[in-house]
């Protein structure tokens, strides 16, 4: 887990691309739009709309 999981406050949560352009449209560290609302580290558009992990305990 990356130090970043695990300051929430840091950058509100905001998902950078670890891929480069060619694989998701987005260069390496670019932000993606997205962002980290649960602890399960799953991104999402909609904090609505989470695509919780199974082992996640806030779905
Ligand atoms: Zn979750």
């Amino acid at each position: 887990m990356s130090r970043d999981a695990l300051a929430p406050d840091t950058e509100h949560n905001v998902v950078r691309s670890e891929t480069s352009i060619d694989i998701d449209g987005f260069r390496k560290r670019e932000l993606t739009g997205e962002i980290r609302f649960c602890s399960c580290g799953r991104p999402a558009m909609n904090i609505d709309e989470i695509p919780h992990r199974k082992y996640c305990d806030q779905r």
